[in-house]
C-alpha cells in the first residue's frame, strides 16, 4: 500500500483488537497437568543454565520474567518448577486461536503463537460494537482451548496493545477516541509498545518520561534523535497510529537457540541439542506457510566467542530432511573443537511464501 493509501485508510475510524493469552507457554502446561496448578511454573531454562522462556502468574509474584536467567529465577524464587517448552502443542493451540479469530475476520496479523491484531471495523458477523466482539472471542478461546486471554480494544494498533495490558489476566479494556490523548499522555514512555530500554534510557537523557513530555517534542526534534522512528514516536505521543494489520505479514527469518546445560565437546552431543532447534524454526515454517533458502548455525563457545556458519540453497528447503541435513554439515564442520560448545542456534532467513512454490510445481508438472 502507497503511504497516502494507508495514510487516507487510516484517517477512517478503525475498531483495533489485540488480543493476547495470559502467560501462554506456562498457562498451557498447567491446562495439560493438573500437579502444576497453582503452583510456580518456569518454561525453558533449567536449574543451572539457560533463560525462562515464559513463568506462571505464581512465579511472577517472586519476580520471575522471561528472558531471566534460570539462575536469578530459582534465586526469586526457590520453589520454582522447570519444564520443557512444547512448541509443537503450543504451536497447535496457536492455530485454534487462530481459527476462532477468522471467524470474525480475515483482517489477523500474528506477532507471536499467543498475540494478534485483528481489525474488526467491518467483521464477518457484522457486529458494531468490538468490545462486544472482544468478550465473545475470549469466550470462544477459552471454551475451545481452557485457556484465559486479554483484550485490548481501539481505533489503531498502539492503543489496542496498551489497553490489552491495562486489565490482565482475563480481562479486557477499551481505549476511545476520546480518551486515547489523554491515555498516553500520563504513560510513562518506557510503557510504550515500540520502546525498549535502550530507547527508554535515551529518551530519559533527552528529559522525556511522559506523553506528555514526547507530545512537546517536534517531528524534526524526535527524527533528529531516533531517525526512522522520529514519525511513530511523534504520532502516538497524540494517539495517533496508522499502522494497518497486516495479514500478509511475512517475517524475514525465524531462528532459535538455546544454551546447553554443560558444555559439549564432541559432535553427537551437538547434533542431539540442535534437534529441538532445527524442529522449532522448521514447525514455524509450516504452521506459516513459509520455506527457506537460507540456513545459518550460530555456535558460541564456553569463552563467549561466537561463529556462525551459513548455507545458501537455490530454490527454498523441501522437507525437514532437507535442513537436518544442512544443519549436520555445518555442525560437523566445525569439529573437532578444542573448546567447549555453550550456545548453539539455528536460523532460517530468506523466506518465501510456501504457496508460491505449490504454484510453480503445479505449472511445471
Ligand atoms: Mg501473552
Amino acid at each position: 500500500m502507497s503511504e497516502d493509501a494507508e495514510r487516507d485508510a487510516g484517517e477512517r475510524l478503525r475498531k483495533i483488537i489485540h488480543v493476547d493469552m495470559d502467560a501462554f507457554y506456562a498457562s498451557v502446561e498447567q491446562r495439560d497437568n493438573p500437579e502444576l496448578r497453582g503452583r510456580p511454573l518456569a518454561v525453558g531454562g533449567s536449574e543451572a543454565r539457560g533463560v525462562v522462556a515464559a513463568a506462571s502468574y505464581e512465579a511472577r509474584a517472586f519476580g520471575v520474567h522471561s528472558a531471566m536467567p534460570s539462575i536469578t529465577a530459582k534465586r526469586k524464587c526457590p520453589d520454582l518448577i522447570f519444564v520443557p517448552p512444547r512448541f509443537d502443542v503450543y504451536r497447535a493451540v496457536s492455530q485454534e486461536i487462530r481459527e476462532i479469530f477468522a471467524e470474525y475476520t480475515p483482517l489477523i496479523e500474528p506477532l507471536s503463537l499467543d498475540e494478534a491484531y485483528l481489525d474488526v471495523t467491518e467483521n464477518l458477523k457484522g457486529m458494531e460494537i468490538a468490545t462486544d466482539i472482544a468478550s465473545q472471542i475470549r469466550a470462544a478461546i477459552k471454551a475451545a482451548t481452557g485457556l484465559n486471554a486479554s483484550a485490548g480494544i481501539s481505533y489503531n494498533k498502539f492503543l489496542a496493545k496498551m489497553a490489552s495490558d491495562l486489565n490482565k489476566p482475563n480481562g479486557q479494556a477499551v481505549i476511545t477516541p476520546k480518551n486515547g490523548p489523554a491515555f498516553v499522555e500520563n504513560l510513562p514512555v518506557k510503557k510504550f509498545h515500540g520502546v525498549g530500554p535502550a530507547t527508554a534510557e535515551k529518551m530519559h537523557r533527552l528529559g522525556i518520561e511522559t506523553g506528555a513530555d514526547l507530545k512537546q517534542r517536534s517531528l524534526d526534534f524526535l527524527i533528529d534523535h531516533f531517525g526512522k522512528a522520529g514519525p511513530y514516536f511523534h504520532g502516538i505521543a497524540r494517539g495517533i497510529d496508522n499502522r494497518q494489520v497486516r495479514p500478509d505479514r511475512v517475517r524475514k527469518s525465524v531462528g532459535a537457540e538455546d544454551t546447553f546445560r554443560q558444555d559439549a565437546f564432541d559432535y553427537e552431543l551437538a547434533r542431539q541439542g540442535v534437534q529441538p532447534l532445527i524442529e522449532k524454526v522448521w514447525s514455524y515454517c509450516e504452521t506459516n506457510s513459509v520455506s527457506a533458502k537460507t540456513v545459518t548455525l550460530k555456535v558460541k563457545y564456553a569463552d563467549f566467542n561466537q561463529i556462525t556458519r551459513s548455507r545458501s540453497a537455490t530454490a527454498p528447503l523441501a522437507s525437514l530432511d532437507a535442513l537436518e541435513q544442512i544443519v549436520s554439515q555445518l555442525l560437523l564442520a566445525i569439529f573437532p573443537t578444542a573448546k567447549g560448545i555453550r550456545l548453539l542456534g539455528v536460523t532460517l532467513s530468506s523466506l518465501e511464501r510456501a504457496s508460491a512454490r505449490a504454484s510453480t510445481q503445479l505449472t511445471l508438472f
